[in-house]
């Protein structure tokens, strides 16, 4: 009997790890082609403003999430290379923090329980006059 429920445990675990091993993105250009973190963290990134790409640290999610609209994709790479009017650097920038029942907005406090919600609504204490989540 343990070894017909170790079968299915083991499986899951590979397909974890392979999950996890397939979700290196640069924050800033999305291209998921790296074999690990050096690699991509010594390549040159044309969307950086450093020059190099940087590492999203969000863990993976099944829809990522830009932190100025709020607008969602199941693809990383195509959120941080869509156009987006409310971005400084007029691209979606993906949402790094974990998924909850409620965001909060990091300059006043104020509370939804709809991530799109939050940044598109009004705030006198951000500076760029919307509620901000970080
Ligand atoms: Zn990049
Ligand atoms: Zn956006
Ligand atoms: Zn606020």
């Amino acid at each position: 009997m343990k070894r017909v429920l170790c079968i299915p445990l083991f499986a899951a675990f590979c397909a974890a790890a392979l999950f996890a091993a397939d979700r290196i993105y640069c924050k800033w250009c999305g291209s998921p082609n790296f074999a690990n973190v050096r690699q991509m963290t010594a390549s040159p990134c044309a969307k950086s403003p450093s020059g190099r790409h940087e590492l999203y640290g969000g863990a993976p999610r099944q829809f990522y999430v830009c932190i100025y609209c709020g607008f969602e994709s199941a693809s990383f790479e195509q959120l941080v290379t869509s156009p987006c009017s409310r971005s400084p650097r007029r691209c979606h920038d993906a949402y790094e923090g974990t998924v909850k029942a409620s965001y909060a907005c990091k300059n006043c406090g104020f509370e939804s329980r709809s991530f799109r919600q939050l940044v598109l609504s009004p705030c006198r204490a951000s500076p760029r006059g919307c509620h901000e989540v970080r």
